[in-house]
């Protein structure tokens, strides 16, 4: 699409003084101003970007010759922002761009954040702890790289025995005003990045940046009853913040290693306990461990493997309050292995005694046996 002629977007004649032009300009822009077109908003965009870019190149002397000269090829060229030409390249903005930096500080917007103060980041920390530790609370040493503010130049950035100076374009504002028409712009200034100081000399250690990497060894206070996925939020041990800004947090995540014997659920631990065969016949009681020494197990004659034994307040407090819980310990019967023939023969003996005599001596066999007999029936229907 072949490009409008600046000239007569804005309305003027080529031989048009400053005036004339910025006048025409000033007319014309409120004319396409998106609140006076809002039945048309694509159209008036379209038309209020080409008014900006007439009125940019010719407001400005060396754009205008160029343009004058060899039309719009003698200032499209900066439009991209190549190499040689004229800078400030404006055909990429969007339009919330344009509206956005030109109306912003007439319509009461642009209340940039000034003085450029940036919080520092925020860090995780991956604590691995034993389920002992973790259930009865620890304080852990823990070594976290961060970045601190420079010793060198306590977090000025500039060279030892000297000190930042005020930027001398926005005179530490670190915003600067650029007149575009009759529009006042406002923008981050573009020599301090918004800090509004200059390093003209910058210290050796940190590079200008005020803050270097290190490491630092904090102490993690554990409370009693944190698990997997736990957070401990460390409040401004995180990174130092630039220019002056807050440090981040530090957030030390939980995680609870495997333990040999116990695995936990919540407030209640869990463990395996074997019992020999005459135990589980005869009953008797032995000890199990538990967290915090050892308890005795009363096992009731006739135990079947697989039951559940509960001791009640043998488990973990939770971290954020609540009851005890408790620690469920399941039994599992151990077949007896490297049997004499002697020990054989007395297994024989009781299976003989057991299967004779009319007595039902395996609880589980009548039903299971019910149940396999009406699968059966069932199948041959
Ligand atoms: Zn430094
Ligand atoms: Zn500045």
């Amino acid at each position: 699409m072949a490009k409008e002629d600046y000239y007569k977007l804005l309305g003027v004649d080529r031989n048009a003084s400053d005036a004339e032009i910025k006048k025409s300009y000033r007319r014309m822009a409120m004319k396409f101003h998106p609140d006076r077109n809002k039945d048309n908003p694509d159209e008036s965009e379209t038309k209020f970007k080409q008014i900006k870019e007439a009125y940019e190149v010719l407001s400005d002397p060396k754009k205008r010759s160029a343009y004058d000269q060899f039309g719009h090829a003698g200032v499209d060229a900066s439009m991209g922002g190549a190499p040689g030409g004229f800078g400030g390249g404006f055909s990429g903005e969007s339009f919330s761009d344009v509206f956005g930096d030109v109306f912003g500080d007439i319509f009461g917007g642009g209340g940039r954040a000034r003085g450029g103060a940036q919080r520092g980041a925020d860090l995780r920390y991956n604590l691995e702890l034993t389920l002992e530790e973790a259930v009865g609370g620890t304080e852990a040493k823990i070594r976290v790289p961060v970045m601190v503010v420079c010793d060198e130049c306590h977090g000025s950035g500039a060279k030892k025995g000297s000190s930042p100076v005020t930027c001398s374009t926005c005179h530490g504002h670190g915003q600067v005003r650029m007149q575009q028409g009759f529009f006042s712009v406002q923008q981050t200034c573009p020599t301090c990045g918004g800090t509004g100081k200059q390093i003209k000399d910058p210290c050796r250690k940190c590079h200008g940046q005020g803050r270097v990497q290190d490491t630092k060894t904090l102490s993690v206070k554990v409370p009693p009853g944190v698990d997997t996925g736990d957070r401990i939020r460390l409040s401004g041990e995180g990174e130092a913040g630039k220019g002056g800004g807050p440090a981040g947090d530090l957030y030390v995540q939980v995680h609870v290693k495997d333990h040999p014997i116990f695995t936990r659920d919540g407030a209640n631990l869990y463990c395996e306990v074997p019992i020999s065969f005459p135990t589980a016949c005869l009953g008797g009681e032995l000890q199990v461990p538990t967290l915090d020494g050892r308890v005795k197990l009363k096992i009731p004659a006739e135990t079947q493997t697989g039951k559940l034994f509960r001791l009640r307040g043998k488990g973990v407090k939770p971290v954020r309050g609540g009851a005890i819980g408790d620690l469920l310990c399941r039994v599992q019967i151990e077949t007896p292995v490297h049997l004499t023939k002697e020990q054989k023969e007395m297994v024989e003996k009781l299976s003989e005694s057991l299967t004779g005599g009319g007595k039902q001596h395996s609880p589980q066999e009548h039903s299971w046996m019910d149940g396999v007999k009406s699968f059966f029936d069932k199948l041959t229907g």
